[in-house]
């Protein structure tokens, strides 16, 4: 007797299975034949897949779009000195507000790990007060995972350090920092060492911002890299966006990458951020200003989509659909035979919650039941369709449940109805 089959599901790797689940727990994962349950799900012909995980995003910000005003130039800058507007006049309560219903949206579409960062540069630590609260309230259903981001620079902004060190003390669970925006290349990689002792001292884990800039000379990832190795870091350590290496010396690539193997960094591209906001100051050719996804890869780096941003200074759109975020990478860095597209949908669910470091994630027995099952047939055709999320279990319960996106026709002599889904052959 489980709690809860899900029956005749297609598994990413595309096997048929049914999964028992008894209480928070994945029990079974076989067939069970005539097994009973208080509820049972027909996953028949669906993707059953591991939650979505994002490894980079910014939910203190997250729904704030226009407020205080938009950003008239789309700039990474502009949209730096515009949270720092809306920082002066939001209250606790409003990002509290904001980061609910945005988890509302991300349980939903089957986002159920988050690694957010927060914002230290602020007297008050108002918005880290506030996602503490947000990250004990959603607890049953997202691991949020918060990092202490000094957005306004670790050095550059007075009260920076003192206020980062705080925020960890508050309970914040990784060190942040932004080397590229301090004001010089030896203030970023000071920085950079640092933020690494303090994360050595306090066994605590790493995720920069870095090199977030079309400059091919920002090489903090290096300093990371070697921080990482000189602190033994190695497999705790996460370099966010790296666009910086779309625009490197290709013979400096040659000799970085091993370096960052070495050190076992996560790398976490944000494509949907990374082709917005890079390349601005370009004519043509115009940088897409996304780092080398492949070739990390092919030097067995862990590598995982990250969404960033939705409905904030940055970035006008975004829905919580890691789908989404793995289909504009997909696009970008040109992942398009069959292997390389499986490989995004990877980079959105079990790589992600490796840079997360997500004990019991995965559908195996004694895993953690949270799943989804997507409108799809497998995890090229959810990537294809942007898939609906039938069903959304965490911790054993269903928290949430879609609709197919079917359409009704009224075409002569063509069916009455039409599912977009496709079979090869
Ligand atoms: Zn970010």
């Amino acid at each position: 007797m489980f709690d809860l089959i899900v029956k005749g599901g297609t598994l990413p790797d595309g096997q048929t299975r049914d999964i028992g689940i008894k209480g928070d727990r994945i029990t079974a994962i076989d067939a069970l034949g005539d097994a009973t349950a208080g509820q049972v799900i027909d996953a028949t012909g669906d993707l059953v897949s591991p939650p979505f995980v994002d490894p980079h995003f910014h939910m203190d910000a997250t729904l704030s779009y226009g407020l205080p005003r938009i950003n008239a130039s789309g700039t990474l800058l502009e949209g730096i000195g515009l949270w720092g507007e809306l920082k002066q006049v939001m209250t606790q309560d409003d990002v509290i507000g904001r980061a609910l219903q945005y988890c509302d949206w991300a349980a939903s579409m089957g986002l159920l790990a988050i690694r957010s960062h927060v914002d230290t540069c602020d007297e008050r630590l108002l918005g880290v007060e506030a996602l503490l609260q947000v990250r004990e309230q959603v607890k049953d259903y997202i691991d949020l995972q918060l990092v202490a981001f000094p957005q306004d620079g670790f050095y550059r902004d007075p009260t920076a350090r003192a206020n980062t060190i705080r925020a960890l003390d508050m309970g914040v669970d990784v060190v942040g920092g932004i080397p590229h925006f301090e004001r010089t290349m030896a203030d970023g990689a000071a920085s950079v060492t640092e933020l690494c002792e303090i994360a050595a001292e306090r066994g605590l884990q790493v995720d920069m911002h870095c090199d977030e800039t079309d400059d091919p000379m920002s090489r903090h990832i290096e300093t990371l890299a070697y921080e990482t190795q000189r602190l033994n870091l190695q497999g705790r350590v996460a370099g966010s966006h790296l666009t910086s290496m779309h625009s490197m010396d290709n013979y400096y690539v040659s000799k970085l990458l091993p370096l960052i193997a070495e050190a076992e960094i996560s790398a976490i591209p944000n494509p949907l951020i990374n082709i917005v906001l890079q390349g601005r100051h370009d004519t043509y050719p115009k940088r897409r200003g996304l780092t080398r996804v492949k070739e990390m890869l092919a030097m067995g780096i862990n590598v995982g989509w990250g969404q960033d941003c939705v409905l904030d200074p940055w970035y006008s759109l975004g829905t919580a659909d890691m789908l989404d975020v793995a289909f504009m990478g997909l696009h970008v860095a040109q992942m398009t035979s069959p292997d390389e597209m499986r490989t995004c949908y990877d980079m959105v669910t079990v790589n992600n919650a490796r840079t997360l470091g997500l004990a019991d994630y995965g559908l195996h027995v004694g895993a953690k039941a949270s799943l989804v099952v997507l409108d799809a047939g497998d995890p090229v055709e959810a990537l294809r369709l942007r898939a609906s999320r039938l069903y959304v279990v965490a911790n054993g319960r269903v928290v949430s449940q879609s609709p197919r996106a079917d359409a009704t026709l009224n075409l002569n002599g063509q069916p009455a109805s039409v599912r977009r889904r496709h079979r090869a052959g």
